[in-house]
């Protein structure tokens, strides 16, 4: 178990980088999706930026809001 003091917190953050037109599965037809990019943010008492983490790079469909990775 690890125990995370409080006044250290992880936080996500997501970025839009770009966007990408490719086909969607869900909405079976190809639409425009947004790069999404997700960091990890740790914060010391969420003021100081101790460390910044890309976590990856995602795309998102702004018809019906599937995630997917980035291919
Ligand atoms: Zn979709």
């Amino acid at each position: 178990m690890i125990i995370i003091p409080i006044w250290l917190a992880d936080s996500l953050e997501e970025e839009k980088v770009g966007a990408k037109e490719s086909f969607c599965p869900v909405c079976d037809r190809p639409v425009i999706f947004s790069v999404m990019r997700l960091r990890r943010k740790r914060m010391l008492f969420s003021v100081i930026n101790l460390s910044t983490k890309d976590v990856g790079t995602f795309l998102v469909c702004p018809s019906c809001g599937g995630t997917y990775p980035l291919p």
